[in-house]
């Protein structure tokens, strides 16, 4: 049985899946606010539960944000989470006794969504998580690429393409950066500017930025389809409108490339996470 673990800043959520990929076990629980050592000992715990529950030796995928850096096993970018700077990967596999498998949860998405999902038997798959932040991820031949520094796919931190004199330089982004996608293309981004344009206005403003931003995914990976994750995935607008905007940014006579929302909704993180272990 395969074991995934989809962390979040705010919550936790495990489920275990069958060989057949059906899912026998699903819990939850708030992200642990304590020090290191409590958090570690309640995450610890709250995986060991959910085996036990399933009844099997499982395992264990673990999707998070941020990453962990492969040359110094310290946990980066992972914020809001009390496992930030720490060795968490070394630490939770003392304690669970097994290799575990980490990846970031963009990634986790992707790989979901590429292996059964609304990607399934894309070769490149790009998927792109439109949410609180903006994060992505890539799978080529249902692997995820990870990268030296472990940040393949995070489109969300580099600047807007083609600012206009309005949008210049962009607000400041929590990574310390000006004018960064995340700021333009994230849920909240989508909100602000609906409460100051409207919402027909507000999308038409989004849906161009958003073409902008993918044109810089398409120029440089051409994925076979981009899978749209994430609070504004629901916005249905998007897929019709943002594909009519490519081909004015992107470099290629015609452009094809589908834009689709994912199938597994907020389920693709932790199924990700799982499948980061072969069936
Ligand atoms: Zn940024």
């Amino acid at each position: 049985m395969r074991l995934g673990v989809d962390l979040g800043g705010t919550k936790i959520e495990v489920a275990v899946y069958d060989d057949a990929g059906r899912e026998v076990v699903r819990r939850r629980a708030p992200t642990p606010r304590a020090g290191y050592d409590v958090a570690l000992e309640e995450f610890a715990r709250l995986i060991a539960e959910a085996e036990k529950e399933a009844g099997a030796r499982c395992s264990v995928g673990i999707g998070m944000p941020g990453t962990i850096v492969p040359r110094s096993g310290r946990v980066v970018n992972a914020y809001n989470t009390p496992f930030n700077g720490r060795r968490l990967k070394q630490d939770l596999e003392k304690k669970l006794e097994r290799e575990l498998r980490f990846a970031n949860d963009a990634n986790c998405f992707a790989l979901s969504e590429a292996i059964d999902g609304a990607a399934r038997g894309a070769e490149v798959v790009f998927g792109a998580i439109l949410g609180t932040g903006v994060g992505g991820g890539i799978v080529v031949h249902g692997r995820v690429l990870n990268g030296l520094h472990g940040i393949s796919g995070e489109w969300g931190h580099t600047p807007l393409p083609w600012m206009s004199a309005e949008e210049h330089p962009g607000p400041v982004c929590n990574c310390g950066r000006r004018g960064c996608i995340e700021q333009f293309v994230s849920g909240p981004a989508l909100a602000r500017e609906k409460s100051a344009h409207g919402e027909a206005n507000a999308l038409a403003i989004y849906a161009d930025r958003l073409a902008r931003a993918l044109s810089l995914v398409i120029n440089f990976l051409d994925p076979d389809v981009i899978v749209v994750g994430g609070g504004v995935s629901r916005e249905t607008r998007i897929y019709a409108s943002v594909p009519e905007l490519l081909p004015r940014y992107v470099y290629s006579q015609t452009v094809e490339t589908p834009l689709v929302p994912a199938a597994h909704g907020d389920a693709s993180g932790v199924r990700g996470a799982a499948m980061l272990w072969p069936a």
